[in-house]
């Protein structure tokens, strides 16, 4: 099943680059290709809960909840 089709997913709310889903161990988030920052992970344990899981981090990045990535910290 192709998630990101299934998904719209904003430009950055920081610098409105590109954003992408990644998927990490058992979690996705939603990273900007140019600034780095991103959304929380949100993990899901089965297959079935991996849209569900998709859709909840990208609802939080469009909303502009976003961790931004502060140089030296
Ligand atoms: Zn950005």
């Amino acid at each position: 099943m192709d998630i990101e089709s299934q998904l719209v997913i904003y430009d950055c709310p920081k610098c409105e680059g590109a954003a992408l889903l990644e998927e990490e161990g058992n979690s996705y988030y939603v990273t900007c290709m140019d600034c780095g920052c991103h959304s929380v992970n949100v993990n899901f344990k089965t297959d079935d809960e991996r849209l569900d899981a998709a859709r909840r981090t990208v609802e939080l990045w469009n909303k502009g909840k976003v961790i931004k990535l502060e140089p030296g910290e």
